[in-house]
């Protein structure tokens, strides 16, 4: 079982800033050996504000608006502050990055601290969607399915935005029992 910090690792690893900035229509002005320079995206910018450090790990920084981060915070940002499970989803339908790893929810729930909040949330996010997405799949009333487990996905990503790892282990028990239930009904009627 890989840590669950590979998910960001494995996205650092696989998914370059630059090419995310430009992307997004930001022009990067060359700037010394290893910088960049451009205009903030983040704030009302006239000069170009925002650095761009090159290398390993590329991040950047505003020294208008003192937003700072590596290529997940700013397409966190960018995106209008989505939760880290549609970041996740983000790079993985962009780069077609399937995660090497399996995710143990109750591992990452063990393991969680505060420093590393930010990783085992996008872990548990990933579990979920790892759990929920078979069972969908092999629906066959996929509609009405949705509509049963979409008031617990909904909460669950609510619950990544403000960070709240308790919550969304609490609503992850609620999906899995609302899913049996499903299930059982569905080996009823069979
Ligand atoms: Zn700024």
């Amino acid at each position: 079982m890989a840590e669950y910090n590979d998910i960001w690792e494995e996205i650092k690893d696989k998914v370059t800033l630059v090419e995310e900035m430009e992307r997004h229509g930001i022009n990067l002005i060359p700037s010394g050996m290893k910088r960049l320079r451009c205009v903030c995206p983040f704030h009302a910018d006239t000069t170009p504000s925002m650095i761009v450090n090159k290398g390993d790990v590329e991040t950047f920084k505003c020294f208008g608006c003192q937003v700072s981060g590596s290529v997940i915070d700013f397409i966190q940002r960018i995106k209008g502050n989505i939760s880290l499970f549609k970041v996740i989803q983000y790079f993985k339908s962009n780069y077609h990055l399937e995660f090497a790893q399996e995710y143990d929810l109750e591992k990452l729930i063990q393991k969680s601290t505060k420093r590393r909040t930010k990783n085992s949330i996008a872990g548990a996010m990933l579990a979920i969607s790892n759990s929920v997405r078979p069972f969908l799949k092999n629906s066959p009333s996929f509609q009405e399915d949705l509509m049963k487990i979409k008031p617990y996905l909904r909460a669950i990503d609510e619950a990544a935005y403000v960070e709240n790892m308790s919550f969304i282990q609490s609503n992850f028990i609620k999906l899995q029992k609302e899913i049996k239930k499903i299930k059982e009904i569905r080996k009823q009627i069979a």
